[in-house]
């Protein structure tokens, strides 16, 4: 791949010299658009006595920077932010030569370390493949690892020094209990003000990344990231402006693209769009939360130059709202969407199916609600992108208990929901059940998954390499369609995420919504 980069950290590898491959198995458009992968590549480098350098699916062999191969570095530091990332992470590491499975391997380098809320929530699955896995943010442990330079051909005391933080599991070193490790303090964080520019466009188009805030207050039942980002936290006002006023002049930029979950519970949203536009700075808004909108908000996301809004009613059952703690009305959606249509912007909707206790009559709102909307707004041309999403229950989260809809089942309703939405204005994306299923089986897997992980990658991934490596192994995943007791621990209930109690008590209560 041909790309032109600017801000890329040029040092000259030397002997002594820690060398970090930094490892995002998805695309490289998808890792320019990942804060994660700025923040740990400046941070690091900061170093003089450590060089990171970057690999994604599109280098897979030999790094963006210097052309080294994997094998050849100290560390792998793999971002794994989900679940289906995990089979392009083991096709990397075969590729080159490197054997997956950890004791097979043994302990050397490179030292395998893998991080992300995937990993966070559930780490079984990949704890017999990588050597050690990060619980929670990174920021400590990346501040222990600009520590390792000395220890670099010893990749036991690299790993013996990064298991003293109480967010460090390792396979090698067995721990009775893992607390994650979250910033209290954003504004005390190192912030990536230089970001890597490129000539290809990034996933959400070129822009500095700006986080304003971590974790979301809403802890909707079903969202991983809420809980693994929990506590909710948020940079101040007059951070947030200097970062991006920096952050735009060192980046050559005019747009900011917003990096955070619900972005108008943000405080200072409003007052942070007024300002951008006043001047003349565009602006993108990810995803938001549909009772955070109003008539006035929309005009400034519109304002700062956005095409498309995209908000997740998820459900419009009032029942199914309750459950996932997103009671919204009909009326509400309807007149949201009406909104944001009427003003000539392009609206993008997340649904969920299969969420328990879901019935054909609560799907069929979703097409209802889509037709009348048409209707009465008189839309031609396609402005209207719905995505619907098979319910997946996510380990650490209170719908963890809840077993997920057969692929049968759910096709079905899909099929019947997509053949009532007119296709001349409406796209539609759905997410293939099959693929759904894998993503829970993964989610909710245990230790004995990771082997079933390297043969699926060996025999290629995909669909058909998932079912072979299933009936190799004798694989039983009917656990995916199963429900879970709430009384009991499940194999990664030794990962505290500081809401241990939290997660049955909630899904005692929510789970009277649909009694
Ligand atoms: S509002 Fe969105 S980001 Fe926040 S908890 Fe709910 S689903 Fe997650």
């Amino acid at each position: 791949m041909r790309i032109k980069e600017s801000n890329v950290v040029v040092k000259k590898p030397r002997k002594n010299m820690l060398r970090i491959a930094l490892l995002f198995p998805s695309t490289y458009e998808a890792s320019l658009s990942n804060l994660f992968v700025h923040m740990t590549y400046y941070f690091l480098n900061k170093y003089p006595d450590i060089y990171v350098e970057r690999f994604t699916l599109s280098n897979p062999q030999r790094s963006l920077e210097t052309k080294t191969l994997l094998k050849n570095f100290d560390i792998i530091l793999a971002s794994l932010p989900f679940e289906l990332m995990y089979q392009d992470f083991i096709k990397i590491l075969i590729l080159n030569g490197i054997e997956p499975l950890r004791e097979v391997r043994g302990l050397g380098k490179p030292l395998i370390i893998a991080g992300g809320p995937a990993v966070t929530a559930n780490p079984l699955p990949i704890l017999d493949i990588v050597d050690a896995v990060i619980i929670g943010e990174g920021e400590r442990s990346l501040k222990e690892l600009s520590k390792l330079a000395p220890y670099k051909d010893r990749p036991k005391e690299m790993l013996e020094n990064l298991m003293s933080l109480s967010e460090v599991l390792s396979g090698w070193y067995p721990k009775d209990e893992v607390i994650k490790y979250y910033v209290e303090d954003l504004d005390r964080e190192f912030y990536p003000i230089i970001q890597i520019q490129s000539d290809v466009k990034p996933v959400y188009g070129k822009g500095f990344l700006m986080e304003v805030s971590r974790g979301c207050p809403h802890l909707c039942p079903f969202c991983l990231e809420t809980h693994v980002f929990y506590p909710y936290r948020f940079r101040s006002y007059d951070n947030v402006k200097k970062i991006i006023y920096e952050g735009l002049k060192e980046n050559s930029l005019n747009r900011v693209v917003f990096y955070s979950l619900s972005f108008f519970d943000y405080k200072y949203s409003v007052k942070l769009l007024e300002d951008l536009i006043t001047n003349g700075i565009s602006f993108n808004v990810p995803s938001l939360r549909l009772d955070t909108l109003s008539n006035e908000k929309i005009e400034l996301i519109k304002a700062g130059g956005q095409k498309t809004v995209t908000v997740a009613p998820e459900t419009l059952s009032d029942r199914l709202g309750c459950l996932i703690r997103k009671r919204f009305s009909y009326e509400l959606v309807k007149e949201v969407v009406k909104c944001i249509l009427s003003k000539g912007l392009n609206v993008k909707l997340y649904f969920i199916i299969g969420l328990p206790g879901e019935g054909l009559n609560d799907v069929m709102l979703i097409p209802k609600l889509i037709n009348e909307v048409i209707k009465e707004l008189g839309i031609k041309g396609k402005r209207i992108h719905v995505t619907v999403n098979p319910f997946i229950p996510k380990a650490n989260t209170p719908m963890q208990y809840y077993p997920m809809e057969r692929t049968e089942s759910l096709r079905n309703k899909m099929k019947l929901l997509t053949n009532l939405l007119p296709r001349d204005v409406v796209d539609v994306d759905t997410y293939d059940p099959r693929w759904a299923t894998i993503q829970t089986s993964i989610s909710l897997g245990d230790r004995e998954l990771g082997k079933l992980l390297v043969l699926w990658a060996k025999y290629g991934g995909g669909l058909s390499g998932w079912r072979r490596a299933v009936k190799e192994l004798s694989y039983d995943v009917s656990y995916v369609f199963k429900h879970r007791d709430p009384y009991t621990e499940l194999p990664w209930s030794f990962i505290d995420l500081g809401l241990t109690k939290y997660l049955s008590s909630s899904y005692l209560a929510i789970s009277k919504c649909i009694d």
